[in-house]
């Protein structure tokens, strides 16, 4: 690809987030809860390409951590405080949980979507810092 080369990041990344393929945003963009379709459905953009590798998990949890946790720490701060532990620590970590899980596949779909309109692809596997150590 040239410099002419140019993908709206926007329209890409909210195709993602909604779960499209970014390219074409019709189809899904993953077969099972993280598995990414190799090839989109209906345009057959090949969707293998795109290395989302530990992107989403990052900022599931970066996001769950801190616009999740912490407001739910201050403003629940009166009701942590009197709440038997028995009840809190389980109902607090189903609710993180469920939360987590349910933003990971949006937020993988973003990233993909991301990946497409800069054109991070698996053949600038190079260009990683962690793999040019070697
Ligand atoms: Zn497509």
């Amino acid at each position: 690809m040239g410099p002419w080369f140019s993908r709206s990041k926007p329209l890409s990344l909210w195709r993602g987030l909604r779960g499209k393929c970014p390219h074409c945003g019709k189809a899904r963009l993953f077969y099972r809860y993280l598995k990414v379709e190799p090839v989109c459905q209906t345009c057959g953009h090949d969707l293998d390409r795109y290395p989302a590798d530990d992107g989403p998990a990052y900022f599931t949890v970066l996001i769950v951590g801190h616009a999740v946790i912490v407001p739910f720490l201050i403003l629940g701060a009166p009701l942590i405080w009197k709440a038997p532990l028995a009840i809190l620590i389980p109902c607090s970590l189903a609710a993180i949980g469920v939360v987590t899980l349910t933003m990971l596949p949006i937020i993988k779909g973003g990233v993909v979507g991301l990946l497409y309109a800069l054109d991070i692809n698996r053949a600038d596997a190079h260009l990683h810092t962690a793999d040019a150590a070697e």
